[in-house]
């Protein structure tokens, strides 16, 4: 699929997350795997395909917000270490690379935190 295909049955907070955690995987892979601007390598190819999967099917795409802030944890171990690996590294940079999206994705989290466990308002 190339790169900005829409991805249809997706809702606008999917599309934003994907947008966000790509950004993030492609920081992190030209940090670590010298790969080019705008390519991931293999490796981080996989990642990201697997959390567009794991984003696609999410039975809580309405309930929250990020999959990173999602108390059910659906990604496979592995992956799981791998993803936050890549938030650790690309977190940060990413308020250089891209500010705008990086607040948006922050305020959201802490919406959500915020929200958490008092239920709904
Ligand atoms: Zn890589």
């Amino acid at each position: 699929m190339p790169e900005g295909a829409s991805d249809p049955g997706l809702t606008e907070k999917q599309r934003r997350e994907l947008e966000v955690v790509r950004c993030m995987i492609g920081i992190y892979c030209r940090g670590h795997h010298g790969s080019k601007r705008a390519e991931l390598c293999a490796e981080c190819r996989e990642l990201a395909d697997y959390v567009a999967q794991r984003v696609a099917r999410c039975p809580m795409a309405d309930s929250k917000t990020f999959c990173s802030s999602c108390p059910i944890h659906c990604y496979r171990p592995a992956m799981r270490e791998r993803i936050r690996a890549v938030m650790r590294y690309a977190g940060p940079r990413m308020l250089l690379v891209s500010p705008i999206k990086a607040l948006a994705h922050a305020v959201d989290t802490l919406r959500e935190r915020t929200r958490g466990g008092k239920g709904r308002a």
